[in-house]
């Protein structure tokens, strides 16, 4: 049992009697439920027999011939990673850079992601980058999606990286060609082209990911992914008006980031709405506003790299005089240290921290599961919507319009937990237990293969230096320098989560490494070198440094409910990233940027 004591001593406020033990062993329960044999295996890729639901319904396929050119640079992705390191080699000077990307336009997940309801859970303010290059301040405090889409638009036009760029185009293999001193890269459109240094940046958040359920193949009705949605079916558009769907039962799959911004809409609209649930998500307050115009023309130069680095700062857990945000990321920074990496409170041991996160969790959690109960009017829907998990088990969510959708009479919520989701799916009915739900249409709000790049995940094929392969050579775990760069693969740079820092505005740490490869290649073209390439000795010693600094998570992952953040409930040691975090790793490039970004550039002979 707590007292008052512990929890004021580390919120500043008097706490209610938790009793922790009761709490774990409720978590450890609700975990058991979810728990599925088969982990990650569970899923099915929409590709092969299901690639129609990775099918580009926004942009017509052209033909082309395939290019046997010659670049400077090829950047992989034009989503923001790709699209801030372009912009960034534009403004280093670098003339010749072509784009290429599977998806019809730029944009990334912005591109595939249209539901509607789409909205960033990060301030826009700090998450849109390149605002004040591009001269925009975003509408909203957290942007819809289709304003984001279109700002990656506009940073393409202004810094023409259109010119060159190829969409609807797949990179499948990536050869390092010695005596050229170029890389030779081949498409899924059959191009033989050449680049001099090739950048990947192609997401992790674009292939849809289908759950494995029985008969999934058999059903007759409509069905898609919300990364692909069929508005030519359900009508309206991001911001509603589904009219489509007034006349039909429809069924959703998922209460995740995207199923709590989407159900809105289809509770709105549906005829009815069955919400088939595994695992409640964490609901908070959003408060979004439009922004204030008088604010926005206070704004003086510098002042979106001051807010993305004041609010990169407080969610790490770094000393700041004042949180320019203050919202439901910048007060739960200690929280998020359970998962991300970042500066930890070392003025008390680290069981005393254990202890002190653990209530301050439990008392968020209580207060979430208390707000379930003030907004839903049926107490047991209400049950069944409270999450039963510590706070950053999942991807904690915020909305002002999900529980209430919950007291609509057309709006049916089933649990699937003790099935371990849906049971199978027939010709005309999603099926739990021995239930069955005739519905005319399925949207799976199922999520994505997160993490898996198309380097990791080899449908990108690198062969480097002697035509060695980049995955077998990382058998054991990627070997590179600060995550950009691996001996024996020279001019080929990585943004991404590969051994650097994360944080919950992964479009900040992407911005980061952009301006860290872009400016490793401008000295690289100033000083005439051959190539840029760490040596092994540099890049053993940095995997050192990230395994000898890591924060075994390893416990709290084991006590998550199940999910991607814990590889289905099988557990991830935290291991993999620069666990002093994004503030720390940054300070740490620029260190190196300045005094050492010699010793990755080769001379030529
Ligand atoms: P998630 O992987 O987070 O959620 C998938 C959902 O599908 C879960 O609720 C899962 O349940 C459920 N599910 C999977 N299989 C079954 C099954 N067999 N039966 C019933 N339910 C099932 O995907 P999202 O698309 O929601 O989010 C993915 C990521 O995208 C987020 O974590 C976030 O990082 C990002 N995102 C970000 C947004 C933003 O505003 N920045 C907005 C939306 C998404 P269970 O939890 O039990 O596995």
């Amino acid at each position: 049992m707590s007292t008052d004591s512990d929890t004021t001593a580390s919120t500043g406020g008097p706490a209610e009697e938790i009793d922790l033990d009761a709490l774990r062993a409720r978590y450890a329960r609700e975990r058991d439920r979810r728990v599925r044999p088969e982990g990650t295996a569970q899923y099915r890729s929409a590709s092969g027999e299901f690639g129609y639901y990775a099918k580009d319904p926004y942009t017509p396929w052209k033909e082309r011939e395939p290019l046997t050119d010659t670049v400077e640079v090829l950047v992989i992705g034009g989503g923001f990673g790709g699209l801030t390191t372009g912009a960034r080699l534009r403004q280093a000077g670098v003339e010749s850079i072509r784009m290429t990307d599977e998806a019809g336009d730029f944009g990334g997940t912005w591109y595939w992601n249209r539901y509607p309801g789409i909205h960033c859970d990060i301030e826009s303010y700090s998450y849109m980058p390149l605002l004040e290059e591009v001269g925009y301040v975003p509408e909203w405090r957290y942007a819809p999606g289709e304003e984001i889409r279109r700002h990656a638009v506009a940073i393409a036009e202004t810094f023409g990286l259109y010119r060159d760029a190829l969409f609807h185009t797949r990179v499948t293999s990536l050869d390092w060609d010695e005596r050229a001193q170029e890389w030779v890269v081949g498409t899924d459109r059959g191009d033989r082209m050449r680049a001099r240094f090739v950048i990947t940046s192609s997401g992790t958040m674009t292939r849809p990911k289908l759950p494995g359920i029985p008969g999934i193949d058999t059903f007759k009705g409509h069905t898609f992914h919300t990364s692909r949605w069929d508005y030519g079916y359900t009508g309206g558009d991001q911001t509603g008006g589904l009219d489509g769907l007034a006349d039909k039962r429809v069924a959703v799959v998922g209460t995740g980031a995207t199923g709590v911004q989407v159900i809105p809409h289809m509770g709105r609209d549906a005829g009815h709405l069955y919400v088939f649930q595994r695992t409640p998500s964490s609901v908070d307050v959003r408060d979004n506003r439009p922004t204030d115009p008088e604010w926005a023309a206070s704004l003086r130069p510098g002042w979106q790299r001051e807010r993305m680095e004041n609010f990169l700062a407080v969610v790490s857990g770094e000393p700041v005089e004042t949180d320019l945000t203050r919202d439901g990321w910048t007060s739960t920074a200690r929280l998020q240290r359970k998962m991300i990496s970042g500066a930890l409170d070392t003025s008390v041991s680290p069981e005393e921290r254990e202890r002190i996160d653990e209530l301050v969790d439990a008392r968020k959690m209580n207060q979430l599961r208390a707000r379930v109960d003030e907004v839903v009017d049926d107490p047991e829907t209400a049950g069944l919507l409270k999450p039963w998990y510590r706070y950053m088990c999942k991807r904690p969510c915020f909305s002002d319009h999900y529980l209430q959708t919950f007291n609509r009479p057309n709006v049916t919520l089933v649990d699937t937990a003790d099935h371990g989701g849906v049971t199978r799916m027939t010709e005309d009915a999603i099926v739990v237990g021995e239930t069955e739900y005739p519905v005319d249409c399925v949207v799976f709000a199922t999520g994505f293969d997160v993490g898996v790049s198309g380097v990791l995940a080899g449908t990108l094929r690198v062969r480097g230096r002697g035509g060695r392969d980049l995955l077998a050579s990382w058998s054991r775990g990627p070997s590179t320098l600060h995550g950009f760069y691996g001996n024996g693969f020279p001019n080929l740079f990585h943004l991404g989560s590969l051994q650097n820092a994360n944080s919950v505005n992964f479009a900040h740490v992407l911005l980061e490494q952009a301006e860290h490869i872009a400016a490793v290649v401008a000295e690289a073209r100033k000083a005439g070198a051959a190539v840029v390439e760490p040596s092994q000795e540099a890049a053993d010693a940095w995997g050192r440094t990230v395994r000898e600094t890591a924060h075994d998570n390893s416990a709290f992952q084991a006590g998550c409910t199940p999910g991607y953040y814990n590889r289905e409930g099988a557990g991830v040691h935290g291991g993999a990233s620069y666990s002093p975090g994004p503030v720390a790793f940054h300070r740490l490039l620029k260190e190196w940027r300045d005094n050492r970004v010699h010793e990755v550039l080769v001379p030529k002979p």
